[in-house]
């Protein structure tokens, strides 16, 4: 068996082992944490320095090679039509399944944590491009920030007659990817930690089984949503990226980390890398994939169409043709808005209730189940990002 079969399986084996003992030991479980933790800081520890050289590198190839303009135009069609399609699917099946009809709502609370954004708008949205002290972003991990800056300091560095920063800027790149390839040796410990530490926060098995029970055709009607756009972007893969099975296998590294981590950035390093297997450019990989982890969120859009239906359902709402119209543009922004990091898509769909008028206690529904929800549309953003990189790769 090869190296990357070996880990594969390793990694398969490890979320295994971890729901079965995150079920078996419930809160004791917590003694797993460590490695967990250790194994996500790895993966934060090089996002920033990772972006940055990335971006900045592929940005001055494309530039060189007149194909920024394309690649970028291209890049901002998929990311918009594959997210309306996600969003689209969402808002058919809750139609269809109805799941919030007849739900009790009356202790229904919003969080502090929602209640603080209360004033958010899409004005936030554009605000959060730019950041008004860089080093700051960089400090908190902002990616988008980073980014924006990235393609300016690079766009500019474009003038510069020397070049000596294009060697610069490719030999941090390798020395990172070569960091990427030792943390991804312990993915199968950090998965385990992290998936197990979690059932143990949750107070295990028959606590989660309870705060289920209630929601129960929601969960279905998200996962039966992200699994189907999961497929349409499979077959996306297979006839525009030219692709097969394998391209699965060989990202399948990525979205299981995703899953482990519900964090699209923290997956960043290990997408780059599993996409350099699959024999992806690299100047496409850099530039995408980076874009895409902040900006490109299809399970995150088609989470928030349904489950924004789901709590007018539940507050007996009927919501217009018009009203889901407007769902469809807000869902998609606040996907955009959603940093990739845990549970952000549960706080910017403030944005999204509060465009069509609905109680923002009502995402208090939704709570018990986000950390569960947010694995599931967490892989489904990084496999969306990794075949946009796989189809603008082809197409360029
Ligand atoms: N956790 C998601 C991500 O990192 C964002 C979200 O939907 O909460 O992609």
């Amino acid at each position: 068996m090869s190296k990357s079969n070996k880990l594969l399986l390793s990694i398969v084996i490890a979320v295994i082992l971890a729901v079965l003992t995150g079920w078996a030991l419930g809160p004791k479980a917590i003694i797993f944490e460590l490695p967990g933790v250790l194994f996500l800081n790895s993966l934060k520890m090089i996002i920033i320095p990772l972006i940055f050289a990335a971006v900045v590198k592929s940005v001055i190839s494309l530039r060189n090679s007149n194909q920024l303009g394309k690649i970028g135009l291209k890049t901002f069609l998929y990311y918009f039509i594959t997210t309306s399609v996600s969003v689209l699917i969402g808002l058919i099946l809750v139609n269809m399944i109805a799941p919030g009809e007849g739900l009790e709502t009356l202790n229904a609370k919003a969080n502090e944590n929602i209640l603080t954004k209360k004033d958010m708008g899409p004005s936030d949205l554009i605000l959060s491009f730019i950041s008004p002290n860089i080093i700051n972003a960089m400090a908190e991990g902002k990616v988008l920030p980073v980014i924006f800056f990235a393609i300016i300091f690079s766009l500019a560095l474009g003038f510069s007659k020397t070049r000596y920063l294009d060697n610069v800027f490719d030999e941090i790149n390798d020395a990172m990817m070569k960091i990427v390839s030792w943390i991804m040796f312990f993915t199968p410990i950090g998965v385990f930690g992290l998936i197990t530490a979690r059932f143990a926060k949750v107070g295990g098995a028959e606590q989660f089984i309870t705060e289920l029970k209630g929601v129960a055709m929601y969960v279905l009607t998200v996962i039966l949503g992200l699994f189907i756009h999961f497929l349409v972007l499979f077959l996306v893969s297979i006839y525009l990226g030219k692709k097969n099975i394998y391209f699965l296998k060989t990202m399948m590294n990525a979205l299981l980390t995703a899953f482990g981590t519900a964090s699209s950035s923290a997956t960043l390093p290990i997408t780059i890398e599993c996409a350099k297997e699959a024999g992806i450019k690299s100047n496409t990989r850099r530039f995408i994939l980076p874009l895409g982890s902040t900006v490109n969120m299809d399970g995150t859009a088609l989470y928030e169409a349904v489950a924004v239906m789901f709590i007018a359902q539940s507050y007996g709402i009927e919501m217009s043709f018009t009203q889901q119209a407007i769902i469809f543009v807000t869902a998609t922004l606040a996907a955009i808005g959603a940093a990739g990091i845990p549970e952000a898509g549960l706080v910017t769909m403030v944005l999204v209730l509060q465009s069509v008028g609905l109680p923002l206690d009502g995402i208090g529904l939704l709570l018990a189940v986000d950390w569960f929800l947010d694995r599931f549309r967490t892989t489904v953003n990084v496999w969306g990002d990794s075949v946009g990189c796989t189809v603008i790769d082809r197409s360029s």
